[in-house]
């Protein structure tokens, strides 16, 4: 199963993803997932008669409506090194706030205060059941709706600076992500995860180069924090990660998922 989440006739809408002739269309209307509370209780009629369209077509809004977006950072050995970092000993975590969530096709704003905004493309997991403390003995699919893309922006001057990363990674539109979730992509299997900027490949890596696998990351994370349905977990980039510019596009792939492209402007004020 794949869906996005669209806006049409302004009201925002689920829709259910299949491919046709090798691209993506939403094919029909489905309903909001639980955590989605403002679309479920929204009182704006749905549309009616709904037409396939394909998914390049729809206005996307970000396939998810997170209570807390959880990061790992430094969760591929050759990235950690760029940056001149140990490789961790445990997941190293922190949070974008929800705030930072850009859709598909938006634009990442850089603000004044940073000299130096990077892309870092990653695999994100989105929670499909409540999570508290699970061990190493817990299916952990079964706690994981499915999977999508996501751009980790960071300003990377101010993650140095600040001492600590909230601002750094915490800016408006500093979280694309998208363009689906999808449950038939198997992160355990080794996905490719590609950036690229203005078409050239800047990253590729593989999900099957984690330093820290998905069961040891929830069992990690959950130790410490109850992830709600509907929260997103960043896995972490690999190797690659540079700074983006006023006018540039950039494109993180990731197999099965598509691509989420983005493009890059000053923040005006
Ligand atoms: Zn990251």
């Amino acid at each position: 199963m794949k869906y996005c989440r669209f806006s049409i006739e302004n009201r925002v809408c689920y829709g259910a993803v299949e491919d046709r002739n090798g691209e993506p269309w939403i094919v029909s209307l489905i309903d909001a997932p639980e955590e989605d509370l403002a679309c479920r209780l929204s009182s704006a009629p749905a549309p009616a008669g709904f037409q396939p369209m394909p998914l390049s077509a729809a206005r996307l809004l970000p396939p998810v409506t997170p209570s807390k977006i959880v990061c790992v950072g430094r969760n591929y050995r050759d990235h950690a090194r760029e940056l001149g970092n140990e490789v961790p000993a445990e997941p190293l975590l922190f949070f974008k706030p929800p705030s930072s969530l850009l859709p598909p096709g938006g634009i990442v704003r850089m603000p004044p205060a940073s000299a130096r905004v990077d892309f870092e493309g990653e695999l994100a997991l989105v929670i499909g059941r409540r999570a508290t403390r699970l061990s190493a003995d817990d299916d952990w699919r079964s706690y994981v709706r499915g999977c999508t893309i996501a751009n980790d922006v960071t300003a990377r001057d101010l993650q140095k600076k600040d001492g600590q990363w909230t601002r750094a990674k915490g800016f408006d539109t500093f979280c694309p992500v998208g363009p689906l979730v999808s449950d038939e992509v198997d992160p355990a299997s080794g996905l490719i995860v590609e950036t690229r900027v203005n078409g050239e490949l800047r990253q590729h890596g593989s999900t099957l180069d984690f330093l820290f696998s998905i069961p040891a990351l929830l069992t990690y994370i959950t130790s410490a924090i109850t992830l709600e349905v509907g929260d997103l977990l960043l896995t972490g980039t690999p190797a690659g990660v540079g700074p983006l510019a006023a006018g540039d596009r950039v494109e993180v792939s990731i197999t099965g998922l598509g691509v989420l492209g983005n493009t890059v402007e000053h923040q005006s004020r």
